[in-house]
């Protein structure tokens, strides 16, 4: 039987076996072999050799009040007694799924007030496509819906996140994108702006969704979608003057605006969603991670008044077996229960964000970081050979990546790279000793790093 107690290697070789890891070659699973995660509180992850680590990523960007919570795992084994599972079409319903779309039709900002749930961002992001598509189609316009989002988004693994997305590398496997996704550039000054201000830079960023809606013709797309802040491409805080200008064009081309809160949702800014922070008035919504903490697989889809008035008017034909599955529905009340009843917000807001920015941003003293970026508690620092210039390193060198899995894995604390950016989004409650200790590690696998990937011949210039 395999239980947390046998040895690592056994389950580390059991696991290379049988398991195939998300983005993750068989190679790296057999020369190294997984850390095999045992058990988790606050923000600490311990492993199979009883090591502690800092999960400086709150699992995958959703762990946000922190690991270990009963309050979670009463609900779960309550509403697994009382009813495990039904589902929501037709003309069925049923009281977690009723009491969290009201809630999220409180918490969200405008008039976003009708919920559609998927089971994760990926196929709420699919739900959108679909949506938005036939939102166009019930108003008498079939021809308006295409789809513009930008390179190195992250939307999702599906065919439609994955399509949506603008990761060059997964559209390579499986024939993507589908048609009718179109793609501009992304606001990422650093590593694209060049000798330009800043804020020009965003400027010019934002007026390529006019030039792309002038190209395709404004009676054909349906719809832009995008991160408020861009996550798994690396953290990507676009220059103030972007988000204005994007929400003028969206509103001028009347050109439905997704705002993919996955990540930026449930305080990861300091508020509820990202588009409050950047001042967004988004007419559709997708969350998903941090709605649950990641405790349960729950995402959605929140749509404005009108969107939901036309969709109700016909019959959207689309729905998950699991769509407001009992369960994951009244895991997310207690979640947000929790975030809202402690506080939480209010502590990214004083506490912990204005502790974390400032640690954060002396990591700029280091030889090797370029620029520091922090908004709420999602961050990321660029790596650089020549801060100078800006230069990237070698990409076949893969000289972050090796910096993520040998120093910052070896010294307990799990950060992620994404190029040459190197990202940390810790639950929102941790504290600002936990900072400390999380930038103390950090910066000595930064230093360690410096002296590593010298000697390893990866410090070279791309
Ligand atoms: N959208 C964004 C912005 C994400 O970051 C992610 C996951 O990282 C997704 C969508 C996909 O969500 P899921 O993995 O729950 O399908």
């Amino acid at each position: 039987k395999i239980t947390n107690h046998l040895p690592t290697a056994e389950l580390q070789a059991i696991d290379a076996a049988h398991h195939l890891h998300p983005f993750t070659t068989g190679d790296e699973l057999t020369q190294k072999g997984a850390r095999i995660i045992a058990s988790a509180k606050g923000i600490y992850l311990k492993d199979s050799e009883g090591e502690e680590i800092l999960d400086a990523m709150a699992g995958l960007w959703c762990v946000n009040i922190g690991y270990g919570r009963d309050e979670l795992a009463d609900v779960a084994a309550r509403q697994m007694r009382e009813l495990p599972y039904y589902n929501t079409f037709f003309q069925t319903s049923h009281v977690p799924a009723i009491a969290l779309a009201q809630k999220l039709a409180e918490l969200a900002p405008g008039d976003l007030n009708h919920v559609f749930y998927a089971n994760g961002g990926s196929d709420a992001n699919d739900t959108n496509i679909r949506m938005v598509r036939t939102y166009w189609a019930e108003k008498g316009q079939p021809e308006k819906k295409t789809i513009i989002s930008r390179w190195n988004a992250y939307h999702g693994s599906t065919i439609g996140g994955t399509s949506l997305g603008g990761m060059k590398g997964m559209h390579e496997q499986g024939d993507l994108p589908i048609p009718g996704i179109e793609f501009i550039e992304q606001p990422n000054w650093w590593a694209e702006g060049g000798d330009m201000d800043p804020e020009d830079f965003g400027l010019a960023r934002a007026r390529e969704l006019e030039e792309k809606i002038l190209e395709i013709g404004e009676d054909k797309v349906a719809a832009f979608i995008a991160e408020p802040i861009q996550g798994a491409g690396g953290v990507i805080v676009a220059p103030d003057s972007y988000w204005p200008e994007i929400q003028r064009i969206c509103d001028k081309y009347e050109i439905l605006l997704i705002a993919d809160e996955v990540i930026c949702g449930f305080g990861r800014t300091g508020n509820w969603f990202g588009s409050q922070t950047l001042d967004i008035r988004p007419d559709i919504m997708t969350v998903a991670k941090g709605l649950s903490s990641g405790y349960a697989p729950i995402g959605a889809s929140i749509v404005s008044d009108e969107v939901a008035k036309v969709l109700e008017a016909c019959e959207f034909n689309h729905g998950y077996t699991y769509s407001g599955h009992p369960v994951a529905c009244a895991v997310a009340l207690e979640n947000l229960r929790i975030l809202e009843e402690e506080g939480i917000l209010e502590h990214v807001q004083n506490v912990a964000a204005p502790h974390l920015a400032e640690k954060w941003k002396s990591l700029e003293d280091h030889p090797m970081v370029g620029e520091a970026k922090i908004v709420g508690l999602m961050a990321s620092i660029a790596l650089t050979p020549n801060k100078e210039t800006r230069a990237s390193f070698a990409a076949d060198a893969g000289t972050v990546g090796y910096i993520t899995r040998e120093c910052c894995f070896g010294n307990n604390l799990i950060m992620r790279h994404v190029g040459d950016r190197m990202i940390i989004s810790p639950p929102l409650v941790i504290t600002p000793e936990e900072i400390d200790i999380l930038i103390e590690r950090a910066r000595k696998s930064l230093d360690e790093a410096y002296e590593k990937v010298r000697d390893q011949g990866l410090f070279v210039e791309g």
